[in-house]
């Protein structure tokens, strides 16, 4: 199966992917991951994204379209793959479908996890990824403890773009060209929607009833 999260920045699309990877084993394509570790590579392409990340812009549909083919075309991912943040919108969704179609795979899910804006940016701001497990934790709703989190506190990180001004541009950005892509779902039956305002376990408990009853 390939499931596709949706939802407006800090709805908690990554953290529940993180989940499903390891009850469901599958991978998780991180749309945002993948253009993060181009900026770290400081090549003129790492700094182009960089600036546009730090907008809270999208980046070009090709330069994200060829960092997710390479990975669709990974034969060990084949019906595995969980997008985080790919698509974001209409030209990426048809491009995903072509893809898939392209080897032999579909959309077998999409969840639409939904927040509240005023809620969206108390969650970006408080969170945090650790450097080396790359796993999410926020200051304020989810905090690193030992119970959760094996690495030391010390590679707990924020993102350069999660700050209060970029936000407001991501949410914008996500109503104008990423919302419109629900309607395209829907038509071909593939959406559900999920109340991304409940707690973290229960939002997983939701999406993992969901995923148990797809008959793939
Ligand atoms: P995320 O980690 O999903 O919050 O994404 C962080 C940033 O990466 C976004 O604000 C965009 O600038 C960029 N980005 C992520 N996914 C895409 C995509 N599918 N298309 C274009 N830009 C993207």
């Amino acid at each position: 199966m390939n499931i596709v999260l949706i939802g407006p920045p800090g709805a908690g699309k990554g953290t529940q992917a993180d989940y499903l990877v390891n009850e469901f084993n599958l991978f998780k394509v991180s749309a945002g991951d993948l253009l993060r570790k181009e900026t770290e590579l400081k090549t003129p392409l790492g700094q182009k994204i960089k600036s546009i990340l730090d907008q809270g812009s999208l980046v070009s549909d090709e330069i994200i379209g060829n960092l997710i083919e390479k990975l669709i075309l990974n034969k060990s991912y084949s019906n595995q793959i969980i997008f985080d943040g790919y698509p974001r919108n209409l030209n990426q969704a048809k491009s995903l479908d072509s893809l898939m179609k392209k080897h032999n795979q579909h959309i077998t899910k999409v969840l639409s996890i939904n927040v509240n804006n005023d809620i969206v940016v108390k969650r970006i701001l408080g969170r945090q990824i650790c450097s080396k497990c790359f796993l999410t934790f926020n200051e304020f709703f989810n905090p690193a403890t030992d119970k959760n989190h094996k690495c030391n506190s010390i590679f707990l990180k924020k993102r350069s773009d999660d700050k209060e001004e970029t936000v407001i541009n991501r949410l914008k950005t996500y109503s104008s060209v990423t919302k419109p892509i629900l309607n395209y779902y829907e038509n071909q039956k593939l959406l559900t929607n999920i109340d991304g305002m409940n707690k973290i376990d229960q939002i997983n408990k939701e999406i993992r009833q969901i995923i148990h009853s797809l008959n793939t």
